[in-house]
């Protein structure tokens, strides 16, 4: 079996629930399991209802819910064409709303929510989404069985960031949905939300869709685990910058880490850590190209991978020179500049030290400054503002030192303010003024990745 996982953008309205619906019937002979987020969009309006509610804004909240509500009823009477199971799945969301309705007045009453209060809010995207699609799937051909996934998905009680509990998870995969799959049923479930053993409603952490997929999939040992979304999979570059981008046919877990922390934001890899670890092929998919070929994330590079996968690039950086004034060495002054900033949230892309100096490249955000200001005045701080980081990666990098060696001479003719190779071992990290990003991220794509292709 395999699970199909389709992230919020393609269910966010009833054309594309409708298009999902058509997806999973093409391939119902690899007896899929289904995961689905909330329609896009719609865990963060539950996160500005929630917000709203506590401090008593009912101006901010009435049109919220409103929104919340049309956006939901838009779907299910777009997706649904049969009267009768459009009727019962208005019903079902008449209930869930009203619940709704009566957890965010008490919240307004209480002037306070719990992370428990928080989580049980959050779940009602994922709860409707779920009712939703299950309800289009069954009238065109996909025969669907809506479950709860808070019975499967058990989870600690750590609330907004649960850890889930994957030997529990497997029993109740075993209990719940293997003799669904067997008799040719398709299990449809909510990604993100979980549960404790006792029965409090958790979540995983935003973007923990992707978690859930992963968690289902080595609880019931698939064969494969299918991200659906709504870009054609990981690319060579980001392709607003490089027109000539390509699609990446295959990378490693790895290479597919540094890509997602250096800019690409399809999927956050360490979601999908479990299944790499037992050997699970996940892809990447559109799911408004469902014929195209995607890109497969592997443990391991393949024998006859490229090299070099991809130039990523991610702005909203700079670059922070701490310079201690003390002219001895002085060895606790690294631990407490990455304190100091530590301290205000701030967690560095990268370090370069030396005995009398750091720089730090850090997201520009206003607590630079305070961070600055803790270290006190036996150093001098010099802040350099939109920055922007570029990165190669490719497993090559660790092997091959010409490769790398190449890599390296390239970078330079960029004039990078700062490279830093060997943090990891897949991957060489340059910082530019963000001015000269695009030209610098094109320079490297046609020199590494262009010819490449040809
Ligand atoms: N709906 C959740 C979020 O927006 C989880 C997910 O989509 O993966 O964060
Ligand atoms: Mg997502």
């Amino acid at each position: 079996m395999i699970v199909m996982k389709f992230g919020g953008t393609s269910v966010a309205e009833a054309e594309r629930i409708v298009r999902v619906a058509d997806i999973v019937r093409d391939r119902l002979d690899r007896k899929p399991v289904v995961v689905v987020s909330a329609l896009g969009g719609v865990t963060d309006l539950l996160v500005r209802a929630i917000e709203a509610s506590r401090v008593g804004d009912r101006e901010r909240l009435e049109p919220t819910l409103a929104d919340l509500e049309r956006r939901h009823r838009w779907a299910a009477s777009g997706a649904v064409e049969r009267n009768d199971v459009r009727h019962d799945l208005n019903l079902a969301l008449d209930a869930v709303f009203e619940d709704l309705r009566q957890l965010l007045r008490s919240i307004r009453i209480l002037g306070e929510v719990t992370p428990r209060a928080a989580d049980t809010l959050l779940a009602f995207g994922e709860r409707l989404s779920s009712r939703i699609v299950a309800a289009a799937f069954a009238e065109r051909g996909v025969p669907a069985a809506k479950l709860d996934a808070r019975e499967v998905m058990l989870t600690d009680d750590s609330h907004g960031a649960a850890e889930p509990d994957l030997p529990g998870i497997r029993a109740r995969c075993d209990e719940l949905l293997r003799p669904l799959v067997e008799a040719g049923r398709v299990p449809v479930l909510g990604g993100f939300i979980g549960s404790t053993q006792s029965g409090e409603t958790t979540t995983l952490g935003r973007g923990g869709g992707d978690t859930s997929a992963a968690v289902f999939g080595c609880a019931m040992g698939a064969e494969e685990i299918q991200i659906w979304t709504d870009v054609d999979g990981l690319m060579t570059a980001d392709p607003k910058l490089v027109g000539e981008a390509r699609l990446l046919r295959r990378v490693s877990f790895a290479e597919a880490a540094e890509l997602a922390f250096y800019g690409a934001k399809v999927l956050h890899p360490a979601t999908i850590a479990p299944a790499v670890q037992q050997q699970i092929p996940v892809w990447v998919l559109n799911s408004m190209q469902p014929d195209q070929t995607g890109t497969e994330i592997l443990g391991e590079p393949a024998c006859d991978a490229p090299k070099l996968a991809a130039v990523a690039s991610r702005r909203g950086v700079c670059t922070v020179r701490v310079a201690s004034k003390r002219m001895r060495i002085d060895p606790g002054f690294l631990p407490r500049v990455l304190d100091a900033f530590d301290r205000r949230g701030l967690v560095p892309d990268f370090v370069v030290s030396s005995e009398v100096a750091v720089t730090l490249v850090l997201p520009e955000r206003d607590q630079i400054e305070q961070a600055a200001r803790d270290l006190g005045g036996d150093v001098e701080v010099h802040v350099g503002r939109e920055r922007a980081i570029l990165c190669i990666v490719g497993a090559g990098l660790a092997a091959d030192t010409e490769v790398r060696g190449r890599v390296l001479s390239a970078l330079a003719k960029v004039e990078p303010e700062l490279v830093g190779l060997g943090g990891s071992a897949s991957s060489v990290g340059a910082v530019f003024p963000a001015a000269g990003l695009e030209s610098a991220v094109r320079r490297l794509h046609r020199e590494f990745f262009e010819e490449a292709a040809e």
